[in-house]
C-alpha cells in the first residue's frame, strides 16, 4: 500500500473528548472516527487491526471445535420474554419497532437467539456437545459510553455457546474456552490474567473468569497471589469464615464462624444445598463487611439471588413475587439501582406463616423490622463473612499476600447451567430416550475492545506500539528524499520485493519531510521501520528501526529481506 493514497488521516493533536491514551491514540493515528456517542467507523488501517484480531479469534474457536454461524443483530422480543430477560434487562437493551408494532432489540448477547436455535435443531445426545460461535455487532446503550472502543454502544464480539449432556460436559467446554482465550490474548501479544469473577446480568449458577489486560488505565480492579495461581476481581464477593457477631436489635447471639467454607461454590458443598438454593444476598452490612445469612429454607423459597448485590444491581428470581416485593421494594425480575435494604433479611423454616417469611431490616441508621422475631419465628442457621476480596489480605488458597493490578476485561467464559435451555425448551434425549435439557456456557471475547486494550498496553510518547501479530502493517518504508533518483527507486524495488515475500509493507511515498514521515510513522506504530536515505544508500545500506525497543541499525539493503523475514 502507498501511504500517499491511504485513507489514514493522522493528527497532532490530542482530541479533547478523548481520555484514556488508546482512544487519543487511535483517533490521532487515523484508524477510527467518531460517528455519534459510542459509535465508530473502522478506517482502513483499523480495520485490519481488527481483521487480524478477528482471525487470530477464529482459528482458536475453529482449533476447539466450534462451528461458526450469524445470527441476526435485530432480535424478536417474544424470545426475551420467553427467557425473561425482556424486563430483567433494563436501559441498556436497545428496542425497536416494525412497522407493525411488533417489539424487537438490537442484540447485546445472543443467548436467546442461540437457544431458540438449537431447541428446533438439536434431538438427541449424539449431536452433543455442540460449539457454535459467531463474530458480530453488539449493542448495548451503555450509562457512559466512553474511552473510544473500550465501551462502545456498537462493538464487535466474538460469543461463543456450548451445548452439553450433563455438568462434566460443560466443565470441558468451558475449560476449552479457557484454554482458547489463554491462547488467543498471548498471539496478540498481550499480558493479561484470567481472574474469578461474578456472573453479573448473564445470570447462570456456575463458574466465571474474566480475562483481564493489565494496564494502568483498566476500569477494573483485580487482586492476585503472589504465592499461587490465585486471582480475582475484587467485585467478586468470597465467604469468609469469620466469627461475626449478630447486631440486630433483636439478635444479641454470638455466631459460630464456619470453617472451610470459601466460595458460593464450596459454600454449596459445605451445606449440601443445591447453588442455585443459597441465599446469596446482602443482608447484613457493617461499615465494610457483608454478611451472608443462610437459613434452611430453600424449599419455601426456591431461589432468591441477587446477582452483583454488592454494586447494587440486583436480578432476582424469585417463586414468590410478594417475598421480592416486600423484601427489596421493588418488582420482582426488575433491575437496576435498587436500594438494597441492607440490614437482616432472614428466611424461616417452613412451619412460619408466609407473612412472617421475610424480614426486611435495615442498617444500623435505620431499622425497620416487621413483626418477625428471631429464634422464635426464625432460626439462623449459619453466619458467613461475604465481602469482597482486597488487595492485602490473605490469600483464601495459599494464605500469600495478595496482590493488585488494574485491568481491562477483553474476555469472559460463563457455565450458564440450564437457565436459558430449561426457559426456552432447549432439550434433547438421553441413551436412555429420557428428554433433558442441554446444560450451556457462553463465552465472549470483545474483538474491538481488545484492540484498543492492546493500545492501552502498548505505547509510548510517540505513539502506538503494535505487537507483531495485529499490527496494521508489519514495516513501512520510508525514502527520506522525493528527489533523489536512487532512494526512490531502492524504495520502489524493496517495496515490490517485500511483499513478493508476502511481508506486510506501506511505502510512505508522499512528499513530506523525513520529519513527518518518521512521526507519523511512530504514531501508527508499524513494528519496523525501513528508512532509505542518500548518505547511507550509496554504501547501499539502509536503517533499520524496531518501534518497541527504537533501536536502530544500519543492514546491508541484500540483507534486508532476510532480516525482515
Ligand atoms: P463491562 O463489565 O466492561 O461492562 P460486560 O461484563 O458487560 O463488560 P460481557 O457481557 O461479559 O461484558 O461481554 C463480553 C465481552 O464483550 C467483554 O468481556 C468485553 O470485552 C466486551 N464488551 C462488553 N461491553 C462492551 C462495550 N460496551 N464496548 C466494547 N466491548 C464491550
Ligand atoms: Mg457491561
Ligand atoms: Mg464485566
Ligand atoms: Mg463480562
Amino acid at each position: 500500500m502507498l501511504v500517499s493514497q491511504l485513507l489514514n488521516p493522522t493528527l497532532r493533536e490530542v482530541p479533547a473528548e478523548a481520555e484514556v491514551i488508546s482512544h487519543q491514540l487511535m483517533v490521532r493515528a487515523g484508524l477510527i472516527r467518531k460517528s455519534a456517542s459510542g459509535l465508530y467507523t473502522f478506517l482502513p488501517l483499523g480495520l485490519r487491526v481488527l481483521r487480524k484480531i478477528e482471525t487470530i479469534v477464529r482459528e482458536e474457536m475453529d482449533a476447539k471445535g466450534g462451528q461458526e454461524v450469524l445470527m441476526p443483530i435485530m432480535q424478536p422480543a417474544e424470545l426475551w420474554k420467553e427467557s425473561g430477560r425482556w424486563d430483567v434487562y433494563g436501559a441498556e437493551l436497545f428496542r425497536l419497532k416494525d412497522r407493525h408494532n411488533r417489539e424487537f432489540c438490537l442484540g447485546p448477547t445472543h443467548e436467546e437467539i442461540i437457544t431458540d436455535l438449537v431447541r428446533g435443531e438439536i434431538r438427541s445426545y449424539k449431536q452433543l456437545p455442540m460449539l457454535l460461535y459467531q463474530i458480530q455487532n453488539k449493542y448495548r446503550d451503555e450509562r457512559r459510553p466512553r474511552f473510544g472502543l473500550m465501551r462502545g454502544r456498537e462493538f464487535i464480539m466474538k460469543d461463543l455457546y456450548s451445548f452439553d449432556r450433563d455438568e462434566a460436559g460443560l466443565h470441558e467446554s468451558y475449560q476449552k474456552m479457557y484454554d482458547a482465550y489463554c491462547r488467543i490474548f498471548a498471539r496478540c501479544g498481550l499480558s493479561f490474567r484470567p481472574v474469578e469473577a461474578d456472573a453479573g446480568a448473564i445470570g447462570g449458577t456456575g463458574g466465571t473468569h474474566e480475562f483481564m489486560v493489565l494496564a494502568d488505565s483498566g476500569e477494573n480492579s483485580v487482586v492476585y497471589c503472589s504465592g499461587c495461581d490465585y486471582a480475582a476481581n475484587t467485585e467478586k464477593s468470597e465467604c469468609r469464615p469469620q466469627a461475626v457477631e449478630d447486631e440486630s436489635p433483636q439478635g444479641q447471639r454470638k455466631l459460630v464462624p464456619t470453617p472451610g467454607v470459601k466460595t458460593i461454590e464450596s459454600l454449596s458443598e459445605f451445606l449440601a444445598v443445591p447453588k442455585t438454593a443459597l441465599v446469596k444476598s446482602l443482608l447484613y452490612q457493617g461499615d465494610d463487611k457483608i454478611f451472608l445469612v443462610l437459613v434452611r429454607g430453600d424449599r419455601t423459597l426456591n431461589e432468591i439471588k441477587l446477582n452483583n448485590a454488592l454494586g447494587g444491581f440486583v436480578s432476582l428470581q424469585l417463586a414468590s413475587p410478594e417475598l421480592v416485593k416486600e423484601i427489596l421494594g421493588c418488582e420482582p425480575g426488575s433491575v437496576g439501582p435498587v436500594d438494597t435494604p441492607a440490614g437482616l433479611m432472614v428466611v424461616a423454616d417452613e412451619e412460619v406463616p408466609l407473612m412472617k417469611r421475610a424480614v426486611c431490616g435495615a442498617n444500623q441508621a435505620d431499622h425497620h423490622y416487621t413483626d418477625v422475631v428471631p429464634s422464635r419465628d426464625f432460626r439462623i442457621d449459619q453466619v458467613l463473612d461475604l465481602r469482597m476480596v482486597e488487595p492485602g489480605e490473605a490469600c483464601l488458597k495459599c494464605g500469600a499476600p495478595l496482590k493488585e493490578a488494574r485491568g481491562i476485561e477483553v474476555g469472559q467464559v460463563f457455565k450458564l447451567g440450564t437457565k436459558y435451555s430449561k426457559a426456552l425448551g432447549a432439550n434433547f434425549l438421553d441413551e436412555n430416550g429420557v428428554e433433558r435439557s442441554c446444560v450451556m456456557g457462553c463465552y465472549g471475547v470483545g474483538v474491538s475492545r481488545t484492540m484498543a486494550a492492546a493500545i492501552e498496553q502498548n505505547n509510548d510518547e510517540f505513539g502506538i506500539i503494535w505487537p507483531m501479530p495485529i499490527a496494521p502493517y508489519q514495516v513501512i518504508i520510508v525514502p527520506t528524499s522525493n528527489k533523489d533518483a536512487l532512494v526512490v527507486e531502492t524504495a520502489d524495488k524493496l517495496y515490490q520485493e517485500l511483499q513478493r515475500l508476502g511481508v506486510e509493507v506501506v511505502l510512505d511515498d508522499r512528499d513530506e519531510r523525513a520529519g513527518v514521515k518518521f512521526k507519523d510513522a511512530d504514531l501508527v506504530g508499524y513494528p519496523i521501520r525501513v528508512t532509505l536515505g542518500s548518505k547511507t544508500l550509496a554504501n547501499g545500506q539502509v536503517e533499520l528501526k524496531e518501534r518497541k525497543s527504537g533501536e536502530t541499525h544500519l543492514i546491508n539493503i541484500e540483507d534486508l529481506s532476510h532480516q525482515v523475514k
